[in-house]
């Protein structure tokens, strides 16, 4: 104990990790504050021992027992600033669950980021992969994050700019350990057009008719209920997402492949084109596979499950055998979206 800073040893984090893999992290602490945030990091320093930053586990893969503190962050509060006729800015604590976040916003009639409902986990883990879904990514809406820079142990401000922001990527995700979110400020809009042309959303809402004009409280009701159709929920299916990110090809590529593939499902991106990871998988075979312990959805082929007690190494060790299929067939080499800990036995 040391100025509210409670470190725990041997604590197992299967119940802190959706794909509920039981490693244990040689040292535990969870932080609800600037201060304890601090401590934590100097009292790992002063051991020589590695730190990592712990969410609400939806995009990790323990591969194996954790020898670090792992600082699970517990910072929460949210609140408006700069309130306009049009718009606010959402301020949210890096602790705060997504999906309420979402739905807190969005029942206030506020637009931007009502198409990231159901997304798991926390506002300060969202930055990180620069979280996207159903046409719409984080850094649509974020104006700036506010981290500890684990150099200093000062926090510092960085403008939507300065955050590197990519598909599923970051600043945050090259450099994991170098900044730790401790809030970030979304700019939400009472007037911006929602964002209905993705695929399966602009199917829901031309198929019901709605006498009013849609809120962004119904957008995320429905993609909640596309959500819940499409993917299972890590309580009752352990998982962590999408396994893999859509490949993003030049347009060279892409004509030889729908050439080959005249089926192939892709959509356009910025002077290249993404193609869809989970239709890949599929042709390969492997949706509603099982080996025991792990396996493919047999809804999403982007899903891998841990049907019981399969371990990190199970996971990683049927997404090499997906990922070696699809480069067989296809030539594409599947990247992973979430990150392994430790890093050398990811893919
Ligand atoms: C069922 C399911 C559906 C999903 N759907 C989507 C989706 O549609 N779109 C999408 O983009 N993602 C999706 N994800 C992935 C995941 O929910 C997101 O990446 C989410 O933002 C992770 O949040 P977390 O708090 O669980 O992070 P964690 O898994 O705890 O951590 C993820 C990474 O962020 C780092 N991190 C966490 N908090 C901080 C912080 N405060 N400061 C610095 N680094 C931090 C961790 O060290 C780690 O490297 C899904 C996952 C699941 C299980």
């Amino acid at each position: 104990m040391n100025n509210g800073l409670v470190v725990q040893e041997s604590v197992c984090l299967r119940e802190l990790n959706t794909l509920r893999v039981g490693v244990t992290a040689r040292f535990y602490t969870k932080v609800r504050t600037l201060g304890q945030l601090r401590q934590a990091l100097t009292w790992a320093r002063e051991r020589n021992l590695e730190t990592l930053v712990l969410g609400g586990g939806s995009n990790l893969v323990f591969a194996e027992d954790v020898n670090a503190l792992v600082i699970h962050l517990a910072i929460v509060g949210r609140c408006w600033r700069d309130v306009q006729d049009s718009q606010a800015t959402l301020v949210l604590g890096a602790g705060e669950n997504w999906h309420e976040a979402v739905l807190y916003a969005s029942g206030a009639g506020y637009r931007g980021i009502e198409n990231l409902a159901l997304i798991p986990g926390t506002a300060g883990a969202a930055p990180v992969q620069n979280i996207g879904a159903y046409g719409v990514e984080l850094s649509d809406t974020l104006l700036s994050v506010t981290a500890l820079d684990t150099e200093t142990l000062e926090p510092v401000v960085l403008a939507s700019n300065q955050c590197d922001f990519a598909y599923r990527d970051s600043l945050f995700k090259r450099q994991p350990g170098r900044y730790i979110i401790l809030e970030i400020a979304l700019l939400l809009s009472r007037s911006r057009p929602l964002a209905l042309g993705y695929g399966d959303l602009k199917q829901y809402f031309s198929g019901r008719q709605v006498s009013r004009s849609l809120t962004p409280a119904d957008v995320a009701q429905g993609v909640m209920a596309i959500r819940r159709r499409k993917l299972p929920d890590p309580a009752q299916l352990p998982n962590a997402g999408s396994f893999f990110k859509n490949p993003v090809v030049t347009d060279q590529t892409w004509e030889r492949l729908n050439r080959d593939y005249p089926e192939m499902v892709a959509y356009p991106a910025d002077h290249s084109v993404k193609l869809a990871a989970a239709w890949l998988i599929d042709q390969c075979g492997w949706k509603g596979y099982r080996n025991g312990k792990v396996g493919v959805h047999n809804r999403q082929a982007l899903v891998l499950v841990n049907h019981g007690d399969g371990s990190g190494r199970d996971i990683l060790a049927l997404a090499r055998r997906i990922r070696a299929d699809v480069e067989e067939r296809f030539g594409i080499t599947l990247e992973m979206e979430p990150r392994v800990v430790p890093a050398s036995l990811g893919l």
